[in-house]
């Protein structure tokens, strides 16, 4: 290896440390989402305080109604119908299936904010534990297929069951206009069950690594299977490849990296760790074939941003991000809300 092949350090390098940058953009996704869940939680509490000024409920908490989304999704293909129920739902969702079909599974790794804590989860558990649970390849396979039958079942009911007609009554149902509502609700004022639940995601967490993101969660399972149509992918140059094995040693998916030319796995998240540690310049990249149109981790992050704000920004001029509904069918919907979350704590379904 020549000297100078060896990457260089400097204020480029750290501006481009692929580690850096994702901790930043992670970072300014999180703080998004904790503004937009403050904001809904102050625009709940007034509502149900019965205040006269109500603050703009924040359209980005439909992010968190990918079900929904879906349904809106092939009601739109179906019918033409962009439903003004949950817009800003649909764009997102249209927005991280793109940034899947373009730059893999970013989404998961630089975006997502249970991915987020999914990571802290891992750093609580290099501290309790020396060595993870070891799981054993046949029985990783055998897991992974959980989040992929997760996203079957919800496909087979969603886009095969379902009619368009009975799509437009649910979407248009009282029932699924408060969603977002009954989902503060339900984290709000948690049901034994849930808390059970939750007990459970994060004791397997502590044990397993990456225990949601990798063996449960039907978002990422879509992403997966959608980042395989993606031209840009992990190549690694095997003629300049000096077979040291940082790659592999970092790579939270545990992909063999440094055996292969391309990595192809859905489980790849993008997060561009490995090529943060090979120390061989242009040795690893996120590239299209032959190695061209490289993207350096700074244009990654970039990328990613302008997407995701970018499409906020348009959705919004164009009059796809708020809602088309009144305050006034909010304020009535309040005691329905009421009524079902009682309906829950007595296990009322
Ligand atoms: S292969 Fe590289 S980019 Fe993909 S998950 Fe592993 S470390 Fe991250
Ligand atoms: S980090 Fe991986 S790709 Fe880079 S030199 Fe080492 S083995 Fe090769």
């Amino acid at each position: 290896m020549k000297g100078n092949d060896v990457k260089k350090a400097g204020l480029f390098k750290k501006l481009n440390n692929a580690n850096l940058l994702r901790r930043l953009v992670q970072g300014i996704f999180a703080v998004s989402t904790i503004w937009i869940g403050f904001r809904f939680y102050l625009f709940y509490q007034q509502l149900a305080a019965g205040a006269e000024q109500v603050i703009e409920r924040p359209p980005g908490v439909e992010a968190f109604l990918p079900i929904s989304s879906l349904m809106s999704l092939k009601l739109w293909i179906v019918s033409g119908d962009f439903n003004r129920i949950h817009p800003a739902g649909l764009v997102l969702f249209l927005v991280i299936l793109l940034t899947a079909l373009l730059l893999k599974r970013g989404f998961c790794s630089w975006v997502c904010p249970v991915g987020l804590i999914t990571e802290m989860m891992n750093g609580l558990q290099k501290l309790l534990f020396r060595q993870p649970l070891i799981v054993r390849w046949w029985f990783d396979y055998l897991l992974r297929s959980i989040k992929y039958l997760l996203l079957g079942f919800f496909c087979w009911i969603i886009l095969l069951k379902m009619p368009g007609s009975a799509l437009k009554a649910f979407i248009y149902s009282p029932y699924n206009q408060i969603a977002d509502l009954k989902m503060l609700v339900f984290f709000l004022d948690p049901s034994t069950t849930t808390m059970v639940t939750l007990s459970i995601l994060t004791v397997l967490s502590l044990l397993i690594r990456n225990a949601w993101c990798r063996y449960l969660c039907p978002y990422g399972a879509l992403l997966g299977m959608s980042s395989w149509l993606s031209p840009w992918k992990i190549r690694r140059d095997a003629g300049s490849c000096i077979d040291c094995r940082k790659c592999t040693q970092v790579c939270p998916a545990h992909i063999e990296v440094h055996r292969v030319k391309t990595v192809q796995s859905d489980e790849c998240h993008a997060c561009l760790q490995c090529v943060a540690a090979c120390p061989v310049k242009e040795t690893l990249q996120l590239s299209v074939r032959r190695r061209r149109l490289v993207i350096r981790p700074w244009l990654y992050a970039l990328l990613l941003i302008i997407l995701f704000f970018g499409s906020v920004w348009i959705a919004r001029l164009g009059g796809f991000w708020q809602n088309g509904i009144p305050l006034e069918r909010y304020r009535q919907y309040i005691p329905l809300l009421e009524r079902l979350n009682h309906d829950r704590g007595n296990g009322v379904h």
